[in-house]
């Protein structure tokens, strides 16, 4: 394939913007060559400057879990758009939106609109360090929850990638607060909050892990963090900004009958507009402003555009929950083509699969966690693979942390096509 534009606008951004793109992973730094400037797309088709189509695996990266440019999404963006774009005032559609999402998530009863998952992870710590009246967190190594400092402390895939594990930038004042664990290892867990008695707010995690591959909880895991925290007076914050109306209507929660007590949101939620959010009981929420002392605030915070396209997101989510049984069968009907594919060739491999979202790992130990996840990632392969791919038109995260997303417009002919073209890319590994 030719990229011969991409490459020219490539080097215009680079002049203009730092890195040429305005969010690192974009950058191809982990697997080499000219990143891919999008003109357009459309149900599971990207298309490019140079007129290259790709069968997209990342769907903007989650968000996009029906497809691009949805028709229901487009129709509600355009239209709400004729009525004004922004007021700084209360509009009803705020309030559809958020009765929609407290009725599909469960155990929450109020939700506060924001306009990214940073911005929602950082939120629902601020409102666990107010309410509990403690400034610690637990985060596990391999988690992202966006780019705020507290978060900056082994964040997985972009941060990774980027060997910045600790961001300069981020003080050790911050740095101090956040004490990091091993995901899925709950006795490392009981031993730091023995050691930090009644100072530890809350502990944040993604219950399935996606940015350093997808990796599963162990069973037991996510109920034990939950009897931790209650035995401890600590909260269980959730970050499903990655797995939020993608793993079921209701989430992780839902999938793995554990309850939260602060869940954030981002991607899906916003239906491919900048948008996040966070959820929890009237009893912690009427702690927030105005209604508390805890501060939170936003100008653009419930755009009535993001909130259309939201809300068109998730009613069609929520009239058609046969998407899921369709995303589960898709996305397995794939891990087993990808497994026989690299048996034949003698491709060592590890999948991991929940739902929608799966990842291929080059190791043939299990990954469960940061480290097992960094030792699979060594030697290359991804990069030999990726690009493998992406010259058989299959457009896969360019790193090994990432997980791929499956939307439901993705055809078992796409499907089929995906896996013939990783049968010819496995043979070259
Ligand atoms: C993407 C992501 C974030 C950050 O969301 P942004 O909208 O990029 O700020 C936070 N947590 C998880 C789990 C994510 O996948």
């Amino acid at each position: 394939m030719i990229y011969q534009r991409s490459s020219t606008l490539f080097k215009e951004a680079q002049k203009v913007i730092p890195g040429g793109v305005n969010s690192p992973v974009r950058a191809f730094k982990a697997v080499g060559g000219t990143p891919i400037f999008v003109k357009s797309a459309k149900g599971p088709y990207l298309q490019d400057v140079d007129g290259n189509r790709f069968i997209d695996y990342i769907n903007s990266w989650g968000p996009m879990i029906l497809g691009h440019a949805h028709p229901k999404v487009v129709e509600a963006i355009i239209e709400k758009t004729k009525l004004g774009t922004s007021f700084g005032m209360p509009t009803e559609i705020e309030t559809e939106i958020a009765e929609l999402a407290v009725k599909m998530i469960p155990n929450m009863d109020k939700i506060r609109f924001v306009n990214s998952g940073t911005e929602a992870c950082m939120s629902a710590v601020r409102l666990a360090r107010g309410y509990t009246g403690r400034d610690k967190i637990i985060k596990f190594s391999g988690c992202y929850h966006g780019h705020s400092d507290a978060f900056l402390i082994q964040a997985g895939s972009g941060a990774v990638t980027f060997g910045t594990p600790n961001s300069p930038g981020v003080t050790q004042g911050t740095a101090k607060d956040t004490l990091l664990a091993h995901f899925n290892d709950l006795e490392d867990v009981r031993e730091i909050v023995a050691n930090h008695p009644d100072e530890i707010a809350a502990i944040i995690l993604e219950p399935v892990a996606g940015n350093m591959g997808c990796i599963p909880p162990k069973a037991g895991f996510l109920q034990g963090l939950r009897e931790l925290c209650d035995a401890c007076g600590m909260l269980l914050i959730f970050d499903e900004v990655m797995t939020g109306f993608r793993l079921a209507a209701g989430g992780a929660q839902e999938r793995y009958h554990v309850a939260a007590d602060i869940v954030a949101f981002g991607k899906v939620i916003g239906g491919g507009l900048p948008v996040g959010a966070f959820a929890s009981s009237d009893a912690i929420m009427g702690h927030l402003a105005p209604d508390g002392p805890i501060y939170q605030a936003g100008t653009l915070s419930g755009n009535p555009l993001a909130m259309a396209a939201g809300l068109a997101m998730l009613s069609e989510l929520h009239q058609n929950s046969g998407i899921y049984d369709s995303l589960e069968q898709k996305t397995a009907y794939l891990e087993k083509g990808l497994i026989e594919g690299f048996i034949n060739a003698g491709v060592i491999h590890t999948i991991n699969r929940v739902g929608s979202m799966i990842s291929v790992h080059f190791s043939e130990t299990p990954v469960t966690n940061f480290e097992t996840a960094s030792k699979a990632a060594h030697g290359g392969k991804f990069r030999t693979y990726f690009h493998g791919m992406l010259n058989e038109g299959i457009y896969l995260a360019p790193s090994a942390f990432e997980t791929w997303f499956l939307c439901d417009a993705l055809t078992y002919h796409d499907l089929d096509q995906t896996l013939e073209a990783s049968k010819r890319v496995a043979l070259s590994l």
